[in-house]
């Protein structure tokens, strides 16, 4: 068992798309072990996106994210990090296969309705962020 990080993102909660996705989470074998509703702020965004900070599309990146609230998640599962980079698609939509999250729900490659954790490593990172271990129940 492993885990990954997720973000509903505004363009999808936006559209109250949360329980949809959630099931697409779910039905692909991920359990949802933390889930929270929050407005993020500038500066978590900055921060969740540094890698990115040189990216002409850095500012307009962390308004989005910051525009409307987002669900942060832990999700649990085998292989949980390549599982659900495999749901959600890849990151520009109109090259996402079928049944993907951003195939299904994302609007364009800025609003791309979901996030996940690309490695092991960047998962914890992420989850860490925004959850104590005792907010995680597996
Ligand atoms: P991901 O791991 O599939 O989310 O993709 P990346 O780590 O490459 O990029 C992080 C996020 O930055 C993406 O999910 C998009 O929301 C955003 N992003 C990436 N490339 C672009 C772009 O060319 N334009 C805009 N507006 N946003 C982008």
């Amino acid at each position: 068992m492993s885990r990954t990080f997720s973000i509903i993102k505004p363009d999808a909660t936006r559209r109250n798309l949360t329980g949809q996705i959630n099931a697409v989470i779910e039905g692909a074998g991920l359990r949802i072990v933390a889930q929270r509703r929050i407005r993020m702020t500038r500066e978590q965004a900055e921060q969740f996106y540094g890698v990115h900070k040189e990216r002409p599309f850095f500012g307009e990146l962390v308004a989005q994210m910051t525009s409307e609230p987002v669900v942060v998640q832990v999700l649990e599962g085998e292989n949980a990090v390549p599982k659900y980079r495999e749901i959600m698609g890849a990151t520009n939509p109109e090259n996402a296969a079928e049944g993907t999250i951003r195939k299904l729900f994302a609007l364009n490659v800025g609003e791309n309705s979901v996030h996940g954790s690309d490695s092991d490593e960047n998962a914890a990172i992420e989850i860490a962020q925004f959850f104590s271990d005792d907010q995680i129940v597996g």
